[in-house]
């Protein structure tokens, strides 16, 4: 068991500050940007050689874009981001700087502009401490296709921080960064979220950007915050949300002040608990967490009644037909001539093409495009990807359904608490049926939640998920707004 501790607020460090904390000291003049982001970059130096939640530290940009935010604090320019050490998973294009995918083949790869979703934020003011690992091309569930090394679970350093977001996570558990963005194609913000005690938000799909986020299944991904409590995943998600025309699958509908959300007033609230996700399969440490999360919820005046996702059995086949036939198709454009890794001495042109790939390609990404590529040719076609559609229009009616009956749903995130490094790696089916309960989401276009709900008997994080309607984003902010005020999960740190 991790020596899990309250630490008390007159005792914290500027690293382990919230957003709203930090912004307050800031503001108030009693800490600069500089001093907080110095407090950062040595917190960094001091775990990341057990944690290994960063590709890259921008330690001396870091410092600049700190003093640059202190003299708009000092102008009086400043809102709630200015000054605020931010990391980004390497997925975001950052203009200038390294962004790998944690891929070889992107090794060496500089963009030469901004993600929108990042640009929003260093608009604002926000200073990038740095880039965080990931699995290889967001594929996977444990952070250990990286080809930049594993990321391990500040819990416990024996297990994995999940994926594919698995820096941005055990970044904020580690307390090596104030908030993350990751993204989330089939679970990857709420399932290492909830493997690593922190908040993590996968808005309904149009909701964020992703102009400049290299593309994994173009019709799953989205970008969403990561952060230590809800109030400041509500500041995250509306700076980053909102119409660009960079994005033409980005919805042109207005970003309310999601900070208005955050009341605890629960009452007449209508909660579903699907019964196809609450199996005997579900670890008993992460049963008995959700039974008290009911219970919790029930106090705070929510009513729960049982729902049917009758289709929720094929989720994970269909996801895995979609997401890798997209990903064969956007991953084409790694061919070694225009960027990415170039293999030496090949012999012409097709050669080239093939040993670059090969070179640069880790196993899943190269297992991904095979099984995308097979799946979208000819004859197979209509067997599978056209089948996987139809069958993608099904799950989105379970949803459709279920919110007709109720306001919310309510689910566990993964099916265990985080499981050792290695112990999926070689079980390719094991490591997908991880995102059983995260995928369908992704499928429905619509957005989830998931929130620090309790410890398994060894100490590790077990959250839950909250499911809105599309573009019902505040009211799971509120509902986990809510929760976590009525509990203390959120304010335990992982010894480190
Ligand atoms: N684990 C899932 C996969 O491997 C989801 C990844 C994601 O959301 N990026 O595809």
């Amino acid at each position: 068991m991790n020596d899990l501790s309250l630490i008390g607020e007159d005792e914290m460090e500027l690293y382990e500050l919230t957003i709203c904390e930090l912004h307050d000291k800031l503001k108030k003049r009693e800490v600069s940007s500089v001093e907080a982001t110095r407090s950062l970059l040595a917190r960094i130096e001091a775990v990341e050689p057990r944690v290994g939640a960063y590709i890259t530290v921008t330690a001396e940009e870091a410092l600049k874009s700190a003093a640059e935010a202190d003299k708009l604090i000092a102008e009086g320019k400043s809102d709630i981001l200015t000054g605020i050490p931010v990391a980004l998973k390497d997925i975001f294009l950052t203009k200038g700087i390294r962004t790998t995918c944690a891929s070889r083949i992107l090794a060496n790869f500089i963009p030469p502009y901004d993600a929108t979703a990042w640009l929003k934020l260093k608009e604002r003011g926000a200073v990038l401490v740095g880039k965080l690992n990931q699995d290889e091309f967001a594929m996977g569930s444990s952070c250990e296709t990286s080809a930049f090394g594993k990321t391990r679970n500040p819990w416990n350093l024996e297990c994995i921080p999940g994926g594919s977001s698995g820096g941005s996570a055990a970044a904020i558990a580690a307390r090596q960064a104030t908030a993350t963005l990751g993204t989330d194609t089939g679970g990857s913000i709420r399932q290492p979220a909830s493997h690593c005690g922190c908040v993590g938000l996968k808005p309904t799909y149009g909701r964020v950007s992703r102009y400049g986020v290299i593309a994994y299944a173009s019709s799953l991904d989205q970008v969403g915050p990561m952060t230590r409590d809800v109030a400041d995943c509500a500041v995250m998600l509306g700076a980053v949300a909102g119409f660009d025309p960079k994005d033409s699958t980005s919805v042109n509908l207005p970003v309310p002040d999601y900070t208005q959300a955050l009341v605890r007033d629960l009452k007449g609230v209508k909660i579903g608990l699907p019964k196809e996700y609450f199996i005997p399969g579900l670890d008993p440490d992460v049963k008995h967490a959700l039974d008290q999360a009911i219970e919790t919820y029930r106090g705070l005046g929510a009513e729960f009644r049982e729902i049917t996702l009758p289709h929720t059995d094929y989720a994970v086949a269909t996801y895995y037909l979609v997401a890798t036939a997209e990903a064969s198709s956007n991953l084409a454009r790694y061919d070694g001539v225009r960027f990415g890794h170039r293999a030496k001495e090949a012999k012409g042109l097709v050669e080239m093409f093939s040993r670059s790939r090969d070179e640069g390609f880790g196993p899943e990404v190269k297992r991904r495009i095979m099984l995308g590529t097979y799946a979208l040719s000819s004859g197979y076609y209509d067997a599978y990807y056209l089948k996987a559609q139809k069958v993608r229009t099904l799950i989105m009616h379970d949803f459709i359904r279920a919110f007709e009956e109720v306001d919310l749903i309510l689910t566990p995130v993964a099916p265990t608490p985080a499981f050792r490094l290695g112990e999926k790696t070689n079980d390719p089916l094991q490591m997908y049926l991880s995102d059983i309960f995260t995928i369908p989401v992704n499928l429905a276009g619509t957005c989830g939640i998931s929130v620090p709900a309790g410890f398994s008997r060894e100490g590790l994080p077990i959250g839950l998920q909250l499911v809105g309607r599309p573009f019902g984003e505040e009211a799971i902010l509120r509902a986990a707004y809510a929760f976590e005020q009525a509990t203390e999960w959120h304010k335990r740190k992982a010894a480190l």
